[in-house]
């Protein structure tokens, strides 16, 4: 070891999915939408201002900012764009669990939010979901330095109403409760709806599932305009410049594409729905997704053999070699010609 090797900061990142480099492949592993994006995006790189690349973006994104305001009807100071929901989580980590109190997340959820825990060096406790993947709600009703919630939850594909949500910010006022809603398009009902009584709430949302835009990288939070402040003053205090040109332009029009994204997500649903009846007639089962995506086990077949065999077969999904999970797949939903030929493949596979 090299003497400065010592002083390096020691970080055992996260691993995303695979992104397998094949030009045929069915790929459900890593919950992106099988659609393209709106055409209103297309449209609008077309005819961009390609001059403006020469500058600059503006810091503030403000063309993104007040799209995403008039769309969810909140005010511009309520609203805080980053490169995708994981730069916007990130930060929101960095700006508000400053406590000495550990934070509180379940043991099996988005598991980057335990490596920016440890790259931030902010104490955290994981109480475990029950034997249902439900969170114990009481497990959050002890003192901690915050709370975060995936809803639905990720990858279980669980989802919890906005009764549970309340209970929750009612047993934790004194500190900022962030609500990961990646997957809230697919059938759940908002946090958001919480705003006005709860103003340490923040929830968070992205670009890269029901808006086919996983690709350009865009995640916005929405909370109380002191929240969305914290956030951008740590912004501006580590990279002023986060969302390029291209990307503002993008990110405004489809926001702006309501009836596009709300057939998309529709079609999705459509899909799970039919899925999970067939999967079930083949003998597996899961929690009731409202998700794009099923995470499915088997009632013979381990769930690593049916990882490797789909993969040889050039079908990609999901598969965690972690403690209470390592029996399931990750399914993403997605065409419905991409999910026959899995159907297919389980079929025969399965005998
Ligand atoms: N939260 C959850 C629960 C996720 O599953 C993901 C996707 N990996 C993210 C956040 C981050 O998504 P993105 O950075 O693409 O917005």
């Amino acid at each position: 070891m090299k003497p400065w090797e010592a002083y390096f900061r020691k970080v055992e990142p996260y691993v995303p999915g695979e992104q397998p480099k094949l030009s045929k492949m069915i790929k459900l592993n890593t919950n992106e939408n099988p659609y393209p994006p709106a055409p209103q995006v297309d449209e609008a790189i077309k005819n961009m201002d390609i001059q403006k690349l020469k500058m600059y973006p503006d810091p503030t994104s403000e063309i993104l900012v007040k799209a995403i305001a008039k769309n969810y009807g909140v005010k511009d100071e309520q609203v805080f764009v980053g490169v995708g929901s994981d730069d916007v989580l990130g930060m929101a980590f960095l700006t508000f669990f400053g406590s000495e109190k550990p934070i509180v997340f379940p043991d099996i959820t988005y598991s980057f939010y335990d490596v920016w825990a440890e790259l931030f060096q902010i104490p955290y406790v994981t109480p475990a979901l029950n034997e249902n993947f439900r969170i114990k709600k009481e497990d959050y009703y002890t003192p901690n330095g915050g709370v975060v919630i995936t809803n639905p939850n990720a990858p279980t594909s669980v989802y919890e109403n906005l009764d549970f949500i309340r209970d929750i910010l009612d047993h934790n006022q004194d500190v900022v409760v962030i609500v990961d809603e990646a997957y809230i398009d697919f059938g759940g009902e908002s946090a958001l709806k919480l705003l006005d009584e709860y103003e340490n709430l923040l929830v968070v949302q992205t670009y890269s599932k029901s808006r086919s835009m996983a690709g350009m990288r865009i995640g916005y939070a929405i909370g109380h305009p002191t929240l969305i402040k914290a956030l951008n003053d740590v912004k501006y205090s580590y990279n002023s410049y986060t969302m390029d040109y291209v990307t503002l332009v993008s990110g405004k029009a489809s926001m702006e594409a309501t009836e596009y994204f709300k057939e998309c997500c529709e079609k999705i649903v459509a899909t799970r729905e039919r899925v999970k009846k067939e999967l079930t007639e083949l003998g597996f089962s899961f929690p009731d997704s409202k998700t794009n995506f099923l995470f499915a086990t088997h009632k013979t077949v381990p769930a690593k053999e049916l990882f490797e065999a789909l993969r040889k077969e050039n079908i990609f999904v999901r598969y965690f070699n972690k403690p209470r999970i390592d029996n399931y797949l990750r399914i993403t939903i997605g065409t419905d010609e991409e999910m026959d030929a899995l159907i297919e493949f389980l079929k025969k596979y399965l005998g």
